[in-house]
């Protein structure tokens, strides 16, 4: 604790996760000192960072973005944003991604964060350490490395960290008997950034989550002939030309021939994997005994909090969520943990909690691997939060834009980003159709 005896929170990383938390403890000067939030590339954004190059930085450090270049946004600005910070007006409702840098840009003016970000600085330890004046007896020791360079060690010690550092990096390949039979070019959409060097070949794309279908609608584009292979069930909304649907692979055969579960086989020239990403927290000390099992990350109170180590915070690791304003939540709620206004449970409590929560999960046939998928459960699991930490939960009409979205583009793939929304007066919305006007 500092000298004022004001709470020092680190931050690791400033992507959207990490800026919203610096916003909020820079909002509290009361009971916060100023925060440190490290970051180890030279700029804000994490995924909004469009990287040309895939594989490493030049200091040797994997590219953590896997934003590709045409993309725009799948959820519409007007509950993309923060709550206490919209896009600018003149924006349409689905932005290119560079529109959501440079509104994360001027986030970090708004909010006046950039002076408490240590950029090139990448943190490669935290360890708990007992204190007899910490935060319920604890502190944690962060050490930092300059970039990759070793030599350049640093450590300092807080009260508290709320870790931010992303999760769609670490590239997920499934195992499937024979892989590396495959004779083609095999990707992760993670290194996918434009279709033209695909154009007018065969490509089996895996996955048909949000990057899947977006990328087999830009392969389309292109005249590459695409077979969406997924395990739900088949989509019923129009598909653009040159894609058809397939069940999933489930072996690749010794001549390379990739074989479906309903026991169709393709050749293709490149075999893709819209697969998703790995959660990864290579500097917690396993002390802190957090585990990554079939994409569940526990245990964590409310998915956040280590019931042993209570002023660690994973900010950010539930999916299908409107990311931001989650951020704005949960950041808002760890606030109110630390400065008391929210007394948790004891460890044991949390712990029970956590092993109930999750048992009533797997009780309603939710797979381990979905359990941090909260998709409209997130509104509840937002209140919630809200209602915990005595703070404001979002507008009324935030749930129900982003649920009719998704309504909207489940119906219309190819067309739903050329809708726009207004939020009206009394909070209520409408959507214009300018499809074929923009
Ligand atoms: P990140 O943006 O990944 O930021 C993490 C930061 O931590 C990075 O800057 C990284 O450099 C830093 N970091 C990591 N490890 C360390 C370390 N050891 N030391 C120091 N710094 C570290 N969301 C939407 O709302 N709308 C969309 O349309 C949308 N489209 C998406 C499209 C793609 C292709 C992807 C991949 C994601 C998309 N998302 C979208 C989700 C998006 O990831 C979130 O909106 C949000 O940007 C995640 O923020 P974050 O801060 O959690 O992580």
């Amino acid at each position: 604790m500092s000298g004022l005896g004001k709470l020092r929170v680190a931050v690791i990383g400033a992507g959207a996760a990490g800026l919203c938390a610096a916003r909020h403890l820079l909002s509290r000067p009361d009971a916060f000192a100023p925060p440190v939030v490290y970051e180890l590339s030279k700029n804000i954004g994490g995924t909004w960072v469009y990287e040309e190059r895939v594989g490493h930085y030049d200091n040797g450090l994997p590219i953590h973005s896997s934003m590709y270049r045409d993309l725009r946004t799948n959820i519409p600005k007007e509950v993309m944003s923060f709550p206490d910070f919209p896009f600018a007006k003149r924006l349409p409702s689905f932005v290119h991604h560079t529109e959501v840098r440079k509104y994360l840009e001027q986030y970090c003016d708004h909010f006046r964060l950039w002076d408490y970000i240590q950029f090139g600085t990448s943190v490669a330890s935290v360890s708990p350490v007992d204190v007899k004046d910490g935060w319920k007896g604890l502190a944690w020791n962060v050490s930092t490395n300059d970039g990759l360079d070793l030599s350049k060690s640093t450590t300092e010690q807080f009260d508290a960290v709320m870790v931010c550092n992303g999760h769609f990096y670490d590239p997920y390949i499934p195992a499937i008997p024979g892989l590396n039979k495959f004779k083609g070019t095999l990707m992760h959409s993670h290194d996918y950034r434009s279709a033209e060097p695909l154009a007018g070949k065969s490509v089996v794309v895996l996955g048909a989550g949000l990057s899947g279908l977006d990328i087999a609608m830009e392969l389309s584009n292109v005249d590459s002939k695409v077979i969406l292979s997924h395990g739900q069930r088949p989509l019923s909304c129009p598909l653009p030309p040159g894609v058809t649907q397939a069940p999933p692979v489930i072996s690749v055969l010794d001549d390379g021939t990739l074989e479906f579960r309903d026991g169709q086989t393709a050749k293709p020239e490149v075999f893709m994997f819209c697969t998703g990403y790995n959660f990864t927290f290579p500097f917690l000390h396993e002390e802190v005994g957090i585990q990554v099992q079939e994409h569940l990350v526990w245990p964590l109170y409310k998915f956040l909090i280590p019931p042993a180590y209570p002023s660690l915070f994973i900010v950010g690791i539930c999916r299908a969520i409107c990311p931001f304003p989650h951020f704005h939540i949960q950041s808002q709620f760890v606030l109110s943990v630390l400065d008391g206004s929210f007394r948790l449970p004891s460890r044991e409590e949390m712990e029970k909690d956590i092993e109930l929560d999750i048992a009533a999960r797997r009780a309603r046939g939710i797979a381990t691997r979905h359990i941090l998928k909260l998709d409209s459960e997130q509104w509840a699991y937002n209140d919630h939060l809200a209602h915990l930490g005595g703070f404001q939960p979002l507008p009324r009409y935030w749930s129900n834009l982003y649920e009719s979205n998704k309504v909207f583009r489940a119906r219309d793939m190819l067309n739903y980003k050329g809708y726009n929304y207004t939020v009206l007066k009394d909070m209520d919305w409408k959507v214009h159709d300018l499809h074929g006007q923009q």
